[in-house]
């Protein structure tokens, strides 16, 4: 941890979260299954806000997706030159 965020925002947040859920009748906006958690469509690290419009509620499964997505892009970008296997253009 080296830097604080936004110092004391704990309990703003937690009500911001509570919105989204509420907002989402407590559903993954991705599946439907119940919604356990909430996620920053942009996120804080990127500039994202804590505002409703940049919140998603999503379940577990769906928000690890995403998370690992998302490291999963950033290693790429750091790496660069990893390619993913592709299809063969010319076999149909
Ligand atoms: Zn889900």
């Amino acid at each position: 941890m080296s830097r604080a965020w936004q110092g004391g925002s704990t309990r703003q947040w937690r009500n911001q979260r509570a919105k989204a859920l509420r907002r989402d009748n407590n559903r993954c906006v991705e599946c439907g299954e119940k919604a356990t958690e909430v996620d920053h469509i942009n996120h804080r690290a990127s500039g994202g806000t804590d505002e409703l419009a940049n919140l998603r509620s999503l379940c577990t499964p769906c928000h690890a997706h995403y998370t690992r997505q998302q490291t999963t892009q950033a290693g790429k970008l750091r790496r660069g030159t990893k390619r993913q296997r592709e299809k063969h253009p010319g076999l149909i």
